[in-house]
């Protein structure tokens, strides 16, 4: 049937409104870039979380084995998942065999879901558990600003736990060590290590160009000893937990330095008896201005250490 010109014409401009209507706004666009052979990494933003980053403002790294691939992290929703997998599938012909989880942090396992449902491992500390299964809710709030970008995530637990503090995968002579030291940001933060590569995934023990991120649940005194395993280790390349790939010098720079500064500020605060709006308003943050997000976060860090120094 051939519709009336004006009809026609109707028609056209409901799609173009339509079309426009569904276009979304921005939305993260996964892709891979290789940092040593057969290692590569995804950078995220480093803003906080947005309907347009769709939550997944961390890094995501990847390893090619003979044997299959291996993901660091599932990023922050079922739809992001989906978007590595993607991802991953442009990079290599291998399937993916493994997914681990370097922390609990929402970004580093709530695309877990998508991944078990396509029947590939998903691992992690055992430390990272019980703050899995405490915080799971509050991770989802989070993420409300996602809309509709959150439906299909579910949060889901790791199928495999890893008790040791130190263990090694072998991926067809490729090797993968797992380095736990009671985490710091989150209780499960593991170093992925990869010794023949001399790169380093650090997940949320590294955080460089933006200033790092304490919660209640983090600890600065573990987090300290988790660094200094990557002290020791002196990897030639770094893929932090958040922002560009690195190295050794920057990291402590960024991290460690500000890690150490606000310790020692706050025990002396404590000791002396310093009350803690004090002792905050008298943390020197200016080493660490340069850092993104310094302005509004680095008080809160100041506080959070105080408290815990009191814990101490
Ligand atoms: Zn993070």
């Amino acid at each position: 049937m051939i519709k009336p010109f004006t009809a026609l014409a109707t028609t056209a401009a409901t799609l173009l409104a339509t079309s426009l209507l569904a276009l979304p706004a921005w939305a993260v666009d996964v892709a891979f870039k290789p940092v040593a052979e057969g290692v590569y990494a995804y950078i995220g933003d480093i803003e906080g979380r947005t309907y347009d980053n769709e939550g997944l403002n961390a890094n995501i790294g990847l390893v090619v084995t003979p044997v299959g691939a291996v993901l660091i992290d599932s990023g922050s929703s079922y739809q992001v998942a989906a978007k590595i997998h993607e991802a991953v599938k442009k990079v290599t012909t291998q399937p993916l065999k493994l997914v681990i989880n370097s922390g609990d942090q929402d970004h580093r396992w709530l695309g877990n879901g998508y991944f078990t449902e396509k029947g590939i491992e998903t691992l992690a500390h055992a430390d990272a558990q019980a703050d899995m299964q405490a915080r799971s809710g509050e991770q989802m709030d989070g993420l409300k600003v996602l809309k509709e970008r959150l439906d299909g995530t579910r949060p889901t637990l790791p199928a495999r736990f890893v008790k040791a503090q130190d263990s090694t995968i072998d991926m067809g002579g490729v090797l993968i060590e797992l380095k736990h030291r009671q985490g710091g940001h989150t209780p499960g933060d593991t170093l992925v290590w990869l010794p023949q590569k001399n790169v380093l995934f650090s997940g949320d023990v590294v955080y460089v160009d933006r200033v790092l991120g304490l919660h209640p649940v983090s600890r600065t005194k573990t987090w300290l000893d988790s660094f200094a395993v990557i002290d020791q280790l002196k990897p030639k390349i770094i893929v932090p937990g958040h922002g560009q790939v690195t190295n050794l010098a920057t990291a402590q720079a960024h991290t460690r330095d500000l890690l150490l500064a606000l310790r020692a500020h706050m025990k002396k605060a404590v000791d002396e008896g310093v009350d803690i709006s004090a002792a905050v308003k008298a943390f020197n943050g200016k080493p660490f201005a340069h850092l993104k997000h310094a302005d509004v976060w680095l008080p809160q860090l100041a506080n959070q250490t105080y408290l815990e120094m009191e814990r101490e």
